[in-house]
């Protein structure tokens, strides 16, 4: 960035700081400004906020977080945030630059650094993770997420199946960022874990311990906020979501979505992913007509009961292979939460709709 562009942006904010615009109204000085990437993850950000910081989500409802453009007022939310916070693993691919453009002193947050990731694809196609640690302070990271795990089993919850996971993000050299464009330009790591609800518990705990570090003062409010949320998830899961799943039939326990999305909730919950329309992990990618035939061949070959488009990304080619296969298909919330009237307002809706839609479309007992 030049010079001459981040005093621009720095006159902004100090204009923004001391109220200078006009019409600017009652910004809450006080509190912390917090910047979130996703709708989802600003969802979760909010819980653990609550009063003492100010939470808004970079993408509007709607939003592809993979192909997502910022717009000149994202530049200035930015700017003016004293902390930014992103799900990482490669998911916010199209923003990174602009963040850090835009905030080049504040290094954003990953919230999914302890979570226990999964590759896109099979493992043996993808590669191996480069033996690769991130610049900085490991071993507070590794203690730290040590410290969340425990946490949340003194709590009563337990981690999703640790098989054929590559560990802990902050571990992982996701690639993706600096590939040329082709099969694996996206990186290696599934960036989907807010499905899991296990994965949004430990980003409302590395929330807290960011919001705590910045704004000591109302450490007490983010760690009550924080275990909440976590006990409100799991009684979620323990009283809806998991009873609901439970009355698929063996047989129909198969996801065919639109992108891979649904990968770490197939895991937490005993479903298996059985194809997506679109290869990889980001929605980018283009099928080939062998893909397509491949995944057809598979559909039928499986009895798979229903194919699931998504609100985010372009339904045409899922209602094709719908069609071509016989099946029915149903729309899925994925990367974004709905509008504020919508049926997926909140990431607790986001999980109940989801889990509702796959349940009945999968021959189960919707309650
Ligand atoms: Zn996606």
């Amino acid at each position: 960035m030049s010079r001459v562009c981040r005093m621009g942006i720095m006159l902004v904010s100090l204009a923004l700081m001391f109220g200078v615009f006009p019409g600017g109204g009652a910004r809450a000085q006080d509190r912390l400004q917090v910047v979130a990437s996703t709708s989802i993850l600003a969802d979760i950000a909010a819980g653990v906020a609550g009063e003492a910081a100010e939470v808004v989500s970079l993408m509007p409802p709607g939003a592809d977080p993979h192909s997502y453009t910022p717009s000149p007022q994202d530049l200035v939310r930015l700017a003016q945030a004293d902390l930014i916070l992103i799900v990482g693993a490669n998911l916010e691919e199209s923003l990174l630059k602009t963040i850090r453009g835009a905030a080049p002193d504040l290094a954003p947050v990953t919230v999914s650094a302890c979570v226990n990731i999964l590759p896109f694809g099979e493992v043996s196609e993808a590669g191996e993770p480069e033996d690769h640690l991130p610049a900085g302070d490991v071993s507070a990271i590794a203690g730290q997420c040590a410290a969340h795990q425990d946490e949340l089993a003194s709590a009563g919850v337990l981690p999703s199946p640790a098989e054929g996971r590559l560990g802990p993000l902050y571990q992982l050299d996701c690639g993706g960022e600096n590939e040329a464009d082709g099969e694996h330009a996206h990186g290696r790591c599934d960036p989907h874990v807010w499905t899991d609800p296990y994965n949004a518990m430990l980003w409302a705990l590395m929330i807290r311990d960011a919001l705590s570090e910045r704004d000591p003062a109302n450490a007490d409010v983010y760690a009550a906020n924080a275990a909440a949320i976590i006990k409100a998830l799991q009684t979620l899961v323990d009283e809806e979501i998991a009873p609901m799943l439970a009355t698929i039939p063996e047989s129909n326990r198969l996801l065919v979505t639109n992108h891979l999305t649904f990968n770490y909730y197939a895991s937490a919950f005993g479903l298996k992913v059985l194809g997506t329309v679109i290869p990889g992990a980001s929605t980018l990618a283009e099928p080939s007509a062998a893909d397509i035939a491949r995944l057809i061949g598979d559909i039928r070959a499986n009895g798979v009961p229903a194919v699931f488009t998504e609100t985010i990304a372009n339904p045409a080619l899922a209602e094709q292979i719908a069609r071509e296969t016989g099946v029915h298909f149903y729309t899925l919330y994925t990367g974004s939460l709905s509008e504020a009237d919508g049926p997926a307002a909140t990431y607790a809706d986001y999980l109940r709709y989801n889990t509702r839609v796959i349940t009945a479309a999968l021959g189960g007992t919707v309650n």
